[in-house]
């Protein structure tokens, strides 16, 4: 039987890194946390690093793989982790990862997440080829933009022609139809070692200036000619009605169910459906993250939903910690590691 003492959990020290670094110390398993300088003070404030390792940037990160091979350590990926070393380093370590890494291109690029989520059977917001197909309201993204900053929304081909000369040189964009609902965040975790997914928790975003435009009336918004823009400051906790919870479970498995048909190994560990819910009910997915998101960090105490289940606190982060003890000790370690 394998021993946890024998093992680290390491992370960047951002995004999700508090539940994550206290979930593992919570299973008994040691924690290393890599910071930017500046960001060390939260790690050792909170107490959850048993090893600080503090770097100027993530330029040189590959320079500590051996002094992390040689602890053991298990990378805990998460955003910010992806963001700061980009898809084609996280794919390149050599240290143990835990997931599917093959998973994250489908999930980065566009049209390979959509070809994903179709497979799994999942309703999507339409994509408009072209200008002149826009037969419905429409929500123009830009790749890249940081927070959904300039995205609009416009009702025909004219109107689209007529907003877009107010973007020049913007030529990457996506025109999806917009969809009048909420936005809810399903949080899941699928265990490869019990074949089971589990559902975690919901949050929705705290976005500005999205969630404030509404707080002045509609003549102030148009004489100040605001735009809409969707930087995440936050996120809020969620309870669902409970008669939907058989459709998102049923969502979650078919998403990990077609994974196994793209990659070795599927999905496994923590991930979430970015949905619209309409007001008849129907769930529109229009992204996937195949990782723990920030939106579980409301979590650290557990949810309603894995309370009922574990009679104990158990955050996503944990959770993870969780799987990565139970594959040590039965010896099937390799099964969460990709
Ligand atoms: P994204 O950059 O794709 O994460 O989108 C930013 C925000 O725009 C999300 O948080 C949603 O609230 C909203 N949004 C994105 N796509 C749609 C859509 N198809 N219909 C309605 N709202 C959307």
């Amino acid at each position: 039987m394998g021993n946890i003492k024998d093992y680290a959990i390491a992370t960047i020290g951002s995004h999700s890194a508090l539940q994550i670094l206290k979930g593992a110390k919570d299973e008994g398993i040691k924690t290393i946390c890599i910071c930017k300088k500046g960001a060390e003070k939260i790690y050792k404030q909170f107490n959850v690093a048993d090893e600080l390792i503090v770097l100027d940037n993530f330029d040189n990160f590959e320079k500590l793989e051996d002094e992390l091979i040689s602890k053991n350590a298990i990378i805990i990926p998460h955003g910010s982790f992806i963001s700061y070393l980009g898809t084609n380093r996280v794919q390149n370590l050599r240290v143990m990862h835990f997931g599917t890494k093959e998973i994250l291109e489908w999930e980065s690029n566009r049209n390979m997440e959509r070809v994903w989520l179709k497979k799994a059977g999942l309703r999507l917001p339409k994509i408009f080829n072209t200008p002149d197909e826009i037969d419905t309201k429409v929500i123009i993204k830009f790749h890249g933009a940081s927070g959904g900053f300039g995205y609009f929304i416009a009702h025909t081909a004219e109107e689209f022609y007529e907003r877009i000369k107010g973007y020049k040189g913007k030529e990457d964009y996506v025109i999806q139809e917009y969809i009048i609902g909420v936005p809810l965040y399903l949080h899941y975790f699928y265990s490869p070692l019990t074949d089971e997914v589990e559902i975690m928790s919901f949050d929705k975003r705290y976005e500005s200036n999205a969630d404030s435009i509404g707080r002045i009336a509609a003549k102030d918004q148009l004489d100040v000619d605001l735009k809409t823009s969707y930087t995440v400051t936050g996120n809020m906790p969620l309870v669902v009605r409970e008669s939907l919870l058989p459709e998102i479970l049923e969502m979650g498995e078919n998403v990990v169910r077609t994974s196994k048909e793209l990659v070795k190994g599927g999905l496994f560990g923590p991930f979430c459906l970015e949905t619209i819910l309409d007001p008849n009910l129907n769930f529109y997915v229009f992204e996937i993250s195949a990782r723990i998101v920030a939106g579980t960090n409301p979590f650290i105490n557990g949810t309603p939903y894995t309370w009922v289940r574990y009679n104990e606190p158990m955050s996503t982060g944990r959770r993870i910690a969780r799987e990565i003890k139970n594959a040590i000790m039965s010896d099937r370690v390799e099964e969460v590691l990709g």
